[in-house]
């Protein structure tokens, strides 16, 4: 039995964990980070970095069947699941080694073991207790299944949907939420038959009702069926696939079927009720500063409801980071963090809905205008259609920006300033746009928001 004194000990390495660890080096405090697995977690190793290779993949696979169009002669041949693979595993393997290259350079102590809470301010891993002045619980979440339908043979999650070794010819996908519609988008671009099955009236139910419907629209366009407002009864396997049966009576025979219905907090066993934390439905509760009821320990990333994204997880690592060092850093609701869905086309957003915005500061309060982008170049060239929606408060800020088509995710950036620096469109549309950028979009419909629209009526 061994004890190591630090300022601030870290349990779970993922987003949260290591942007805390890296904040807190960074401000001068020794800090040790506990991890069971690889550092980088979810995001790195089985979420955001693989997912998004996979999806680029399937991009240049669009690509290389639709290129005659811009006038290029290429044939597709197929997909080559294995070098698929090594891409993948390529792009992870050079993020993790440059991660662990600044974990170690930033003089971090990282301890490889499962960590459990003996104390309010103790991690055990093994026999050796690692004391901080402050504990920083980042363990993170698992994939969630429903009661009843077990994970195994050909019900899988989205870990073992990276690992594929094939591209299953027919498949379906329960959840119509992000990780959901990603599979299902790389699935159909590799060349597979997808079903989405969704228990709410509509595909990503988080997002803007208007781009719930384009998304629909443009999966439609793709041939991925869908089946909307009806809940998931039971699944049979044999040894050739699965059927899925659903609230309603109807069947969806596929070879394999991936439930992406949420993921919940890693919490149980590791001591932290015990420790006087307050957990509510596996998630630990914490005020607006991250701090749990017991004085000097935190709680950041998947483990605190809200928004499950590692961004989240990386400014509520840099914030307890913070707080700590007395820095008295600014909360962020989790409203107004940018939200991406990767699928084609892909989905960006931030801050509140048009009917949020109606709902909460009144209807005759609020103009949303829709900016198509079959008005923009770039996205012309591109071949790609989709909107840019923006929200304001009349003679108020930009509340919400909602956009679907190509490449959208590159344009959160400039949203998020705007929404988080409550910017009034008459502020910002006198700033300029280089054209032909799609990022032209929102600068068009920051101006007819301001009064003076450019390319439309
Ligand atoms: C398929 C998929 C795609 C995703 N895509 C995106 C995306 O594009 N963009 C985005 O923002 N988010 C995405 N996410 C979500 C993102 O991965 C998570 O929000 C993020 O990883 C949360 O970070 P975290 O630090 O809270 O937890 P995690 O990343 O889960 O890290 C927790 C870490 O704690 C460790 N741990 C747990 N218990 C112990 C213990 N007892 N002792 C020691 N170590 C322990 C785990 O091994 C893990 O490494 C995706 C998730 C999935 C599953």
């Amino acid at each position: 039995m061994s004890e190591q004194n630090f300022d601030i000990v870290v349990l779970g390495g993922g987003s949260g964990g290591y942007a805390a660890a890296l904040r807190a080096s960074e401000l001068g405090f020794s800090v040790a980070l506990i991890e069971k697995d690889k550092v980088g977690g979810t995001c790195l190793h089985r979420g955001c970095i693989p997912t998004k290779a996979l999806l680029h993949s399937a991009e240049v696979a669009d690509s290389s069947r639709e290129s005659a169009k811009f006038g290029i002669n290429s044939t597709f041949e197929g997909i080559d699941i294995a070098a698929v693979t090594a891409y993948r595993e390529g792009v992870v393997a050079k993020k993790y080694k440059g991660l662990q290259g600044l974990v170690k350079a930033r003089g971090i102590t990282t301890v490889e073991g499962e960590g459990r809470l003996v104390s309010s301010i103790t991690v055990r891993v093994g026999d050796d207790d690692y004391v901080g002045k402050n504990v920083i619980l980042a363990t993170g979440s698992y994939s969630r299944s429903l009661p009843g339908l077990e994970i195994g043979g050909r019900v899988i999650t989205s870990e073992q949907a990276l690992e594929l070794d094939f591209v299953p010819k027919k498949v379906a996908v329960l959840g119509g939420g992000v990780i959901g519609v990603e599979f299902a988008s790389v699935w159909k671009s590799f060349g597979a038959e997808v079903t989405i099955i969704e228990a709410l009236p509509h595909l990503v139910p988080n997002e803007d009702e208007s781009i719930s419907k384009s998304l629909e629209r443009a999966f439609r366009r793709r041939n991925i069926d869908f089946r909307l407002g009806v809940r998931f009864q039971n699944v049979a396997q044999n040894d050739d696939g699965v059927v899925v049966t659903l609230e309603n009576g109807d069947t969806v025979e596929a070879e394999l079927l991936l439930v992406a219905v949420g993921r919940g907090p890693v919490t149980t066993g590791l001591g932290y009720e015990e420790a006087g934390v307050t957990i509510d439905r596996g998630f630990v509760i914490t005020n607006e500063r991250l701090e749990t009821g017991v004085p000097g320990l935190y709680a950041v990333g998947d483990i605190v409801p809200g928004l499950q994204l590692a961004h989240r997880g990386f400014q509520q690592g840099i914030f307890v980071a913070e707080e700590i060092a007395g820095l008295n850093p600014i909360v962020v609701d989790d409203v107004n963090i940018p939200k991406v869905t990767y699928c084609e086309p892909e989905v960006a957003s931030i801050g509140l809905s048009q009917a949020n915005a109606e709902a909460q500061y009144g209807g005759e309060n609020v103009t949303a205008y829709d900016y198509s982008l079959a008005g923009n170049g770039k996205s012309e060239i591109l071949g790609t259609t989709g909107s840019v929606k923006v929200v304001r408060v009349n003679d108020g800020p930009i509340v919400g920006v909602h956009m679907i088509g190509d490449r959208v995710g590159e344009l959160i950036g400039e949203a998020q300033l705007a929404v988080n620096w409550e910017a009034y469109p008459e502020d910002i549309a006198p700033f300029i746009h280089a054209h032909p950028t799609q990022n032209e979009s929102l600068g068009e419909a920051f101006l007819y928001l301001a009064g003076k629209p450019l390319h439309t009526l």
